[in-house]
């Protein structure tokens, strides 16, 4: 198997695995029990906090909520803070080029009468620092920008972008950092809230984070027992939450070689997809190198998709999440890319333990479906 849909999810580190099985096995205590099996659940709870903070260089002035997932966190998001501060205003900023679970839960706040506005993006896929600038009003209570988005891999440019949205004290500011974390060095302090899910850097699926600034509450999605400080009911999965702070510490562990490592494989492979005649790069170099994303302007991705998954090379055509639903890339389109080229993108994303070997297999495959397979 070849597998290129790192952006999709990753293969769990088997330390991480085994870590997960062991603490069900031995520590499977309640950590709201109040008895000592108990206690020590809860010992290692607190400790998997304070590891991710500290991995992610936000230890002082934050604290870390741990959900199912970037998706439940994204609505607790919009929902939860939307709702605790409704009495500062009724407008909510989001980029154009978020993720569904910020888009269509976004959508949702439209009927409890709150105003969401879509801030635009340039050809590159960078926020447009003039549109930010006229869309901040004092009655603005949030703003969401993904930190790199999931189709296209752009990164913006967070020093600037905050320094405006700091003339509105009030208004909170949030990151879907789902893409980024364990991948790209963020600055997250610029920050009030930074959601992710572990499987994207190689935890099991079904943990993830909202980390947020002390001093700012929300209104729960989940309500029921007092676990996380009333923020989350729900006995508390600690051993996926240990195992995601011991995928999050490997990873970064590794994440400046690797950096290295991927940036050459982009950059080859950007260079081999360029001579290809059908091929129209989306990707540009505001991108992370971790994905990349390009058109074709002869043959259905779908199909080749599809080709390259009979061969056992594993690539996405639109992101998983929304792939079932349509096919048309909003984010290719919020970039000003052609109905054709939005409808026929394919992302291949990489991660730690991908190898040249794959890249050129990939590529002779991919090559040879353009030359057999019928055009669209
Ligand atoms: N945000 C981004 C940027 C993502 O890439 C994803 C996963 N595709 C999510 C949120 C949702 O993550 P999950 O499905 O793990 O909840």
């Amino acid at each position: 198997m070849i597998y290129l849909d790192s952006a999709a999810t990753t293969q769990p580190f088997l330390e991480v695995v085994n870590e997960v099985s062991k603490l069900n096995l031995e520590l499977f205590a309640n950590s709201s029990s109040i008895h000592n099996f108990g206690f020590q659940s809860k010992k290692l709870y607190e400790q998997s906090k304070t590891r991710v903070l500290d991995l992610l260089k936000l230890k002082r002035d934050f604290d870390i909520l741990f959900t199912s997932g970037a998706t439940e966190a994204n609505n607790l998001v919009l929902k939860g803070i939307s709702e605790k501060y409704k009495n500062r205003g009724k407008t909510i900023l989001i980029s154009s080029i978020e993720h569904p679970s910020i888009k269509s839960t976004a959508k949702s706040l439209l009927n409890l009468g709150f105003l969401v506005k879509e801030i635009p993006v340039d050809e590159l896929g960078m926020i447009k620092i003039n549109a930010l600038e006229s869309l901040l009003t004092s009655d603005v209570i949030l703003v969401s920008i993904i930190t790199i988005n999931n189709e296209m891999g752009v990164i913006q440019d967070f020093k600037r972008i905050s320094s405006l949205i700091r003339k509105y004290p009030k208004i909170i500011f949030h990151t879907d950092a789902t893409q980024a974390i364990a991948k790209e060095p963020i600055d997250y302090s610029l920050f009030d809230l930074i959601s992710f899910s572990g499987h994207k850097f190689h935890s099991t699926k079904g943990v993830g984070a909202l980390i947020f600034r002390k001093n700012i509450s929300f209104t729960p999605l989940i309500e029921g027992g007092a676990q996380q400080n009333n923020n989350r009911a729900g006995t508390i999965d600690v051993p996926s939450i240990a195992g995601m702070a011991k995928a999050l510490e490997l990873s970064l562990k590794e994440r400046d070689s690797n950096l290295n490592r991927i940036k050459e494989f982009h950059d080859y492979l950007i260079n081999e997809l360029s001579k290809i005649d059908e091929v129209s790069i989306n990707s540009n170099p505001k991108c992370s190198n971790f994905i990349i994303n390009f058109s074709l302007r002869k043959h259905k991705a779908s199909v080749i998709v599809e080709g390259l998954s009979e061969k056992q090379i594993y690539v996405s055509s639109i992101s998983a999440c929304s792939s079932k639903k349509e096919n048309t890339s909003e984010v290719l389109l919020a970039l000003g890319k052609s109905k054709a080229d939005a409808d026929n993108s394919i992302r291949v994303s990489f991660s730690y333990s991908t190898t040249l070997d794959e890249i050129n297999i990939f590529l002779s495959e991919l090559k040879r479906l353009l030359v057999e397979v019928k055009e669209r």
